[in-house]
């Protein structure tokens, strides 16, 4: 049994950029989905400082705006499940008028 955690959505403004070593082409990312059993907003707090993803601490580095836009009950399972999705924009109320409010269900 997992225990109770929250899922969290942060979303950049502006989107982090960099370029692909040697090459002329960019990976950009827009958001970061972790989850917590703790608070949201402290977790958000310590990704800032660093202390947390690589990717946001690099995105606060290039002096993107972080934001915690979303939250929602669910694991790291679940976590997982809207990361494998490839599109996190579709949890953030931001970038989407009408945003998902739940992870994907497990495929049977
Ligand atoms: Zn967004």
């Amino acid at each position: 049994m997992s225990r109770t955690s929250t899922i969290y959505v942060l979303h950049f403004d502006p989107p982090y950029s960099v370029r692909i070593g040697g090459t002329d082409r960019q990976k950009t990312a827009g958001h970061y989905v972790g989850s917590t059993a703790g608070d949201p907003v402290a977790r958000m707090q310590e990704h800032c400082r660093g202390e947390g993803s690589p990717l946001v601490r690099a995105a606060v580095l290039q002096g993107c705006t972080v934001a915690l836009v979303a939250t929602m009950p669910g694991d790291k399972q679940a976590e997982r499940r809207i990361k494998r999705s490839h599109h996190r924009e579709r949890w953030c109320p931001r970038c989407t008028a009408e945003p998902l409010t739940a992870p994907p269900k497990v495929r049977p």
